[in-house]
């Protein structure tokens, strides 16, 4: 029998095998991709945020815990349980030898993400790049990986692990950790939880999936079924606005749109909804996926003119390009007089001061509703542009209940020798919100918690065997 089984096969379950091979247990990992889309969300990640005391290779100044702590009390609106946050921002910052030494390397921030240079640290050649490493590494040391390989059910008995299921196939260990995603792929989960809003739709439907279609929520289902005590809100997720062309599944970093801030966002009424120019990147990013989801057929369009153009990242795939405003709203099928009365008004009302977009600068509108508060310029320099912005779902916050040592609960007990890590825990720490790069640092510091936890725990079970086998 295996001693440690591992079901998953991203970042977290990958240190958790890799953290349990280490303390030498057997281990098996179970992904329900093929070898090709392996990896999950995590295939598609940049950074990992860190806490730092002092400046550490890529991480420049000093990012502290209470800094950290503190940023995280914000996003979530205290909606976190501190005593595990505060575990995963102190494993942040002694993590990265860990993973170099299975070959994850680091890299300082390309232009256009200075602002994370000092809390993030990215990883040279993206989350492919990571999750090949440690496949490589895992395969070094032995640890036995199966694809193609989806668990659909486990037998627990007395909140007990026994064995996991693969079409059919039971799979016994000693001990095994849960780390397959959340439920953000799964399209009919997300429409249950997201309900019908006044206007009679159902707004998931209208959602892209940004990372990968494995994440069905099987097993969170699952162990909501068989009892064990969950956390988090079916309808909290990261979500941002995307490229409307995106597809479905897997369109990851690439269908980012950022000109939200240098422009207006209208809806499919060519009416502007919320002040573009309330904040910075990350925060902006964050929010504006559930502004989006909010808007009549869960569309938006981002509205910018030529002098927006070199002052944010391009998109991979050109806008809609027009020379008049009016023919822009005729080419984005926006109703046209409502379009240009919304253009009219907020060009009008722009009172310009010295434009900074590095910081909250004084252009703002006056009399407007809703104001725009920061880099408020008039569109009146042609070719203009607009993007179709949809809802893109990160992922999902519902899952599993944990303690310090990553196990499953059952009634308030903890299992012993059942564990789980990455975004089926995450909601833990994150009730809500979100600050960039907290994902992999939750899923890589409960991944090798996890890991080692179970290790431990089927090592204990084996040794037992063994002297009731002497005996
Ligand atoms: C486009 C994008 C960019 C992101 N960028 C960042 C970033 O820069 N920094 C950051 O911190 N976070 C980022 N995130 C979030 C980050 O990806 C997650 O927080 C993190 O990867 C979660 O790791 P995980 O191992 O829990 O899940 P995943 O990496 O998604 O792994 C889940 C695995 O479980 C497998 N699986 C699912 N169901 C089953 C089953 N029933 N049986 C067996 N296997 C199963 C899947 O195939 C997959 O391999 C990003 C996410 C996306 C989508």
């Amino acid at each position: 029998m295996i001693d440690v089984l591992v079901i998953g096969g991203g970042n977290a379950a990958l240190c958790a095998a890799l953290m349990a091979r280490e303390a030498g247990a057997s281990v098996l990992l179970l992904e329900a991709a093929p070898r090709e889309w392996r990896g999950g969300n995590s295939s598609h990640t940049r950074n990992l945020r860190c806490m730092h005391d002092a400046p550490q290779d890529v991480l420049v100044d000093a990012y502290p815990e209470e800094e950290f702590w503190q940023d995280l009390l914000k996003v979530t609106g205290g909606l976190t349980d501190e005593k595990l946050a505060r575990i995963a921002i102190r494993a942040s910052s002694n993590c990265r030898d860990w993973m170099r030494r299975h070959g994850v390397r680091f890299q300082p921030p390309l232009s256009g993400a200075l602002h994370v240079a000092r809390t993030n640290a990215f990883f040279m050649g993206g989350g492919k790049a990571l999750v090949n490493a440690y496949y490589r590494s895992a395969e070094r040391l032995g640890v036995q990986i199966r694809y193609e390989a989806p668990v659909d059910r486990l037998d627990i008995v007395k909140g007990e692990f026994r064995a996991a299921y693969v079409n059919g196939e039971r799979i016994e260990a000693r001990a095994c950790v849960l780390a397959a995603g959340g439920f953000e792929s799964n399209r009919a989960w997300l429409r249950e939880a997201w309900g019908q809003n006044e206007r009679g739709e159902w707004p998931a439907d209208n959602f892209l999936i940004r990372g990968t279609k494995f994440n069905q929520g099987v097993l969170i289902k699952h162990m909501q079924e068989q009892g064990a005590d969950m956390i988090g809100d079916p309808t909290q997720s990261h979500c941002v606005a995307i490229d409307a062309r995106a597809p479905l599944y897997d369109g990851g970093i690439c269908t980012r749109i950022d000109c939200v801030s240098l422009g207006v966002v209208v809806n499919q009424r060519g009416e502007r909804f919320y002040d573009e120019g309330e904040d910075f990147w990350p925060k902006r990013y964050a929010i504006w996926g559930r502004l989006v989801a909010q808007q009549p057929g869960q569309i938006g369009y981002s509205i910018i003119d030529s002098k927006a153009i070199g002052r944010f990242m391009p998109p991979v795939f050109p806008g809609v390009q027009a020379d008049s405003l009016p023919e822009l709203a005729r080419k984005l099928g926006l109703p046209e007089q409502t379009f240009m009365a919304t253009l009219d008004a907020y060009n009008a009302a722009c009172r310009v001061g010295t434009f900074d977009h590095t910081a909250l600068d004084d252009c703002h509108t006056e009399g407007l509703h809703p104001a725009k508060t920061h880099w408020a310029l008039p569109l009146d320099t042609g070719p203009y542009y607009g993007y179709a912005l949809r809802p893109g779902i990160t992922f999902t916050y519902l899952g599993l209940k944990v303690n310090a040592q990553s196990a499953v609960h059952f009634g308030g007990v903890p299992s012993a020798n059942l564990y789980v890590a990455g975004e089926m825990m995450a909601g833990n720490v994150l009730g809500q919100g979100y600050t960039a790069g907290v994902g992999m640092s939750i899923g890589t510091a409960f991944g090798r918690i996890a890991g080692t936890e179970a290790a431990r725990a089927a090592l204990q079970v084996k040794k037992t065997e063994r002297e009731r086998a002497a005996a």
